[in-house]
């Protein structure tokens, strides 16, 4: 069994985009610049807005904090995206997702200027990854697509089982994984809560890809021997060995199904450091107008 390490393959992408942001300062070029639109006082959203704000200062990007207030009405926050897209200093933004009830989400995402959308959460990126043209690929199924090529994992008439189909990484891992290129060309199955016997499906996978939020989900008795095993799931379960009596789980249950792997990844420190990564590689992406020329 091999583990593949989300944190080292993470390292090895902020290493690179370090000494990219060294070569365009030493050119006299501006530097990439990533926005975050944070709305109220969520904690998980303030948390993982800190975690993209300090990665930019740590690969050397500018960044831009934007704390708005809970109560702010949709068309005020409309004319914040609105100052962002026509911004020239700001390369792309992401605006943390859940946004308060009285906001819609939808139209909120498509005000975003396809070319600044870094999470790739906009109907003219996902429309565009589908039909195989340049795209900003979100940022989690992006970071799996790394994982699986840095694990030199066989992708190529493999049947690839994905569980869960979010906007954000279960539908687009399906598209992604059945593309016709590598880290592709799988058959895919897509299950999801009303799929019946889920265990049929997952038995005859060579590669399961689980993004349900159900901690310990996966057992030895639902898969084949030499699986690949990518668990997306950040569950947070009570522990008795922990200071704070908790401790993070994913969606597969680690210890009971580790020994039937040919590899997969821990939680945490598997997927989870891979989407900052790769957030940051799409700013980089943008600054560069490597998408939308
Ligand atoms: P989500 O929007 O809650 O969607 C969950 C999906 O799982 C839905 O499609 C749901 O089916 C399906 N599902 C739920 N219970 C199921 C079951 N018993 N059997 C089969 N399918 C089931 O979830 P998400 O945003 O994709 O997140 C999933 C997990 O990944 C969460 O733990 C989240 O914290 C984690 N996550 C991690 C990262 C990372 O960076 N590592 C990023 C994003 C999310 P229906 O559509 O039928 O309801």
């Amino acid at each position: 069994m091999k583990l593949i390490d989300g944190k080292k393959v993470s390292e090895e992408i902020y290493n690179d985009l370090k000494i990219k942001v060294e070569q365009l300062k030493q050119q006299g070029q501006k530097v990439p610049h990533l926005a975050a639109v944070l709305v109220g006082n969520n904690p998980a959203s303030q948390t993982y807005v800190n975690a993209k704000v300090k990665t930019c200062h740590e690969v050397g990007y500018g960044s831009t904090l934007i704390k708005l207030d809970e109560n702010i009405t949709e068309e005020d926050l409309l004319k914040e995206i609105y100052d962002l897209n026509n911004n020239p200093e700001i390369d792309g933004f992401i605006v943390q997702l859940p946004l308060p009830k009285h906001i819609n989400e939808n139209k909120v995402i498509e005000a975003i200027r396809p070319s600044k959308d870094v999470d790739g959460f906009h109907p003219v990126n996902l429309g565009r990854m589908m039909l195989n043209q340049p795209a900003f690929i979100p940022a989690t199924p992006m970071g799996i697509m790394k994982l699986l090529e840095a694990a030199k994992i066989e992708t190529q008439g493999k049947h690839c089982v994905v569980i869960g189909r979010s906007h954000i990484v279960g539908s687009p891992m399906s598209i992604l994984m059945a593309k016709n290129s590598y880290p592709g060309n799988c058959t895919v199955t897509l299950c999801h809560s009303k799929t019946k016997n889920i265990e049929e499906f997952t038995k005859q996978a060579d590669i399961i890809i689980l993004a349900i939020g159900k901690p310990y989900f996966l057992k030895k008795e639902m898969i084949k021997e030499g699986v690949v095993v990518i668990d997306v799931g950040i569950n947070r379960v009570t522990s008795t060995t922990t200071k704070s009596g908790f401790k993070l789980a994913g969606d597969a249950d680690f210890d009971d199904i580790v020994s039937k792997c040919s590899h997969i990844t821990p939680v945490p420190g598997g997927v989870g450091p891979m989407t900052i990564a790769s957030l940051m590689y799409n700013t980089l992406l943008a600054s560069q107008k490597n998408i939308y020329k």
